[in-house]
C-alpha cells in the first residue's frame, strides 16, 4: 500500500482505510487495534546498563591505564596501583550517569505525544486515550489540541498547526484539505497533520493514516534510538596520540629490556622489572582527569551562557567549530533584513545603514548617487515598496521582513509606501505564495491608466520578462543579458544575499471590471503576470545575531 495519503482524493483515502466520517464501529477499532498494535512510542530494547559501562571501558587510553594497574599489582607498586585504578573508575563513572542520562531522550519525546483523542466513533464524538487511535478513525481536531496521530485532512476551518516538533520551523503552518503533490517533503504536506504538532488555531477533521512508530514522529523516535554517536574530534585526536604513544613505549622499554640484560649479564627478572616500572610511569595517567576536568569547566562556562551540552567532548567540538549552517531566520540572525545592494540599469548600487532606520546612501563605485535623479533606481526602489504588504512606522516593521527590507530601501530615498499609495491606490493583488515564488499588484496611475508590479525569486521574475528597463525605457530583454543578470544573481546569493527581482508593466486591454469577474480571474492573473519589464535586482541581508556570536564563539568566513 502506497503511504502517500496526501496525493490522493479524500474520498480515495477515506475508502482505501475503509472507514467513513462518521467513524469506526468500536468492534472495528477493536480489532484495527490488535492489528496495528497502540498508538505509542516503542522503546528499542539493546542499551541495558551494563552494556553502557562495558562502554566505558573501550577506551584506548583507560585500557593502557588498566594494563599499567595490573602490572603495577603484579610488580607490588600498590600507591601507584590503586591510584590508576581510582582514576580508571572515577573515569567510567562519570561517563556512565552521563550516557546512561541521554538514554532517556525516548522518555522526553513521549512527553510530547498526546494523552486523548476526541474522534467519532459509531457517529458520535467520544475521547478516548490516545493509545487507543487506530488508523481509520476519524479525528476533530480544535485550537489548543495535540495531534495524536498522523491524518489525512478532511475538513478544514482556518486550520493552523505549530509543526516545530517536527521541522524546526518556528512560524504556524496553514492547513487545507486539498490535494498535494507526490513526494512531496513532510513540512509541505498541507494536507496532513502529524503527531506531536499541535493546533493552534481553528478546527478540522482528519482522517487517521498511520499511528505509533509508523507516524513521522514515530519514524524520529526510531531514528534517535538507533543513530551511531560519531566521535567528537577531541576523542579521535586523543586516541591517535594513546596509540601512538602506546608504540613509543613499549618500543623503547623493548630496547631498555634489552640493554639491561646485556648489562646485568642474563638476570632476566630484575631487567624485566626495570623496564616495567618504567613503561607504568609513562603512561599519563593523569591525562584522562585533566582532559574530563577540562571540558567540565568548559561546560560549566557554556551553561552560565544558556547552552547545555549533553556529551562532555561537545565543549570542545563547539570550540573547533568554524562554520554555522543554518537556514532559519531569525534563530541565529537578527530576523532584521536590510537592503545592501541594488542592481539596475547595468549598475550595482550600495546600500548603507542599518537596521529599521530610514537612514543611509546610495553608493556607486564608493560615490554617491541621487535615487531620485535616476529614473531605474527610482522605479526599482519606488516598485519594491508598493508591491509589499508589510507595513512601517519609521522604527517598526509589521510583517514579511523581507517586505520591510524593501519599504525602508525606498525610504531612504525618500520613497515611502504610504505616499506612493495615496498617488497610486492598489487595486489588485496576486498573493504571494512558496509555490508561486512572486508577488504582483495592480495599481492606478490614472483614471484609465494600470500598472502592475511583480517582485519575487530572480529566475521566476526574469522568466515572466520580455523587456529590460534601460535609462528609464523599455528595450527588448536579450538572452545574453538576461543570462548576466542569472550570473549575477548567483554571485549574489553566495555572498549570503537574500535577493529579488523586480518587474512592471503598464496593462493594456484590462480594465478594473476584469478583476471582479470570478470567473475570469484566473486568465486576467495570467495576463497581469507575462511580457513584463525587468526593472533590477534587490539584495538584502539579515545580519548574524551579535549576541550569540559572543556565545559559542560564532565564525563566519566572507570572500
Ligand atoms: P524562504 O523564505 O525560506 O526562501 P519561501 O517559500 O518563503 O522560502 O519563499 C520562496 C521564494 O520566494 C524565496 O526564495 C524568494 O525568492 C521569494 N519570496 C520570498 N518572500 C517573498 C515575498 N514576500 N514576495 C515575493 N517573493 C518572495
Ligand atoms: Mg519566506
Amino acid at each position: 500500500m502506497s503511504e502517500m495519503w496526501y496525493s490522493e482524493e479524500t474520498e480515495s483515502v477515506i475508502e482505501r482505510l475503509q472507514t467513513d466520517p462518521f467513524g469506526l464501529k468500536d468492534e472495528e477499532a477493536k480489532t484495527r487495534l490488535e492489528k496495528y498494535g497502540p498508538n505509542e512510542l516503542k522503546e528499542r530494547k539493546g542499551t541495558s546498563a551494563l552494556s553502557i559501562l562495558l562502554n566505558q571501558f573501550r577506551d584506548i587510553f583507560v585500557i593502557m591505564l588498566l594494563v599499567a594497574t595490573i602490572i603495577s599489582f603484579a610488580v607490588a607498586e600498590t600507591v601507584d596501583a590503586v591510584t590508576i585504578a581510582a582514576i580508571v573508575i572515577l573515569n567510567a563513572v562519570v561517563g556512565f550517569v552521563q550516557e546512561y542520562r541521554s538514554e532517556k531522550a525516548m522518555e522526553a519525546m513521549r512527553k510530547l505525544t498526546a494523552p486523548r483523542a476526541r474522534l467519532m466513533r459509531n457517529g458520535q464524538e467520544v475521547m478516548v486515550p490516545a493509545k487507543e487511535v487506530v488508523p481509520g478513525d476519524i479525528l476533530l481536531l480544535e485550537s489548543g489540541d495535540r495531534v495524536p496521530a498522523d491524518s489525512r485532512l478532511i475538513e478544514v476551518v482556518d486550520l493552523r498547526s505549530d509543526e516545530a516538533v517536527l521541522t524546526g520551523e518556528s512560524t504556524q503552518v496553514e492547513k487545507r484539505a486539498g490535494i498535494v503533490e507526490e513526494n512531496t517533503p513532510v513540512a509541505d504536506r498541507k494536507n496532513m497533520v502529524f503527531t506531536a504538532t499541535y493546533i493552534t488555531y481553528g478546527r478540522g477533521k482528519a482522517v487517521v493514516t498511520s499511528t505509533g512508530m509508523k507516524t513521522e514522529f514515530g519514524k524520529i523516535a526510531e531514528m534517535v534510538q538507533t543513530v551511531k554517536t560519531e566521535e567528537t574530534p577531541l576523542k579521535l585526536k586523543l586516541e591517535s596520540f594513546a596509540k601512538k604513544l602506546a608504540i613509543i613505549i613499549v618500543a623503547i622499554c623493548a630496547v631498555i629490556f634489552v640493554l639491561e640484560l646485556t648489562t646485568r649479564s642474563g638476570q632476566l627478572m630484575p631487567s624485566f622489572l626495570t623496564a616495567i616500572a618504567l613503561a607504568v610511569s609513562a603512561v599519563p595517567e593523569g591525562l584522562p582527569a585533566v582532559v574530563t576536568i577540562s571540558l567540565a569547566l568548559g561546560a560549566r562556562e557554556l551553561a552560565g551562557r544558556n547552552a547545555i551540552i549533553r556529551k562532555l567532548a561537545s565543549a570542545e567540538t563547539l570550540g573547533a567549530t568554524t562554520v554555522i549552517c543554518s537556514d532559519k531566520t531569525g534563530t541565529l540572525t537578527k530576523g532584521e533584513m536590510t537592503v545592501r545592494q541594488l542592481f539596475t540599469n547595468g549598475n550595482l548600487v550600495e546600500v548603507t545603514g542599518v537596521g529599521y532606520k530610514a537612514e543611509g546612501k546610495f553608493l556607486q563605485k564608493n560615490k554617491p548617487v541621487d535615487p531620485k535623479e535616476d529614473p531605474n533606481l527610482n522605479m526599482l526602489l519606488g516598485a519594491g515598496a508598493v508591491c509589499t504588504n508589510a507595513s512601517y512606522d519609521g522604527e517598526k516593521i509589521l510583517g514579511d521582513t523581507t517586505e520591510g527590507a524593501l519599504i525602508v530601501a525606498a525610504a531612504k530615498a525618500e520613497l515611502t509606501k504610504e505616499e506612493l499609495e495615496k498617488k497610486y491606490p492598489r487595486a489588485h493583488e496576486i498573493p504571494f505564495t512558496s509555490e508561486r515564488k512572486r508577488m504582483t499588484t495592480v495599481h492606478r496611475i490614472s483614471e484609465e491608466k494600470l500598472m502592475t508590479f511583480m517582485k519575487g525569486a530572480p529566475e521566476v521574475i526574469l522568466d515572466r520578462c520580455t523587456h529590460l528597463m534601460k535609462d528609464g525605457e523599455e528595450k527588448k530583454l536579450l538572452k545574453k543579458e538576461k543570462e548576466k543578470i542569472l550570473k549575477l544573481n548567483e554571485q549574489m546569493a553566495s555572498n549570503a544575499l537574500r535577493v529579488l527581482g523586480v518587474a512592471y508593466k503598464e496593462l493594456s486591454g484590462i480594465k478594473l471590471e476584469d478583476f471582479r469577474e470570478l470567473s475570469r480571474v484566473e486568465a486576467v492573473n495570467e495576463q497581469v503576470e507575462s511580457n513584463l519589464v525587468f526593472i533590477g535586482l534587490v539584495g538584502m541581508i539579515d545580519p548574524p545575531e551579535k549576541r550569540q556570536k559572543r556565545q559559542i564563539g560564532y565564525v563566519t568566513k566572507q570572500e
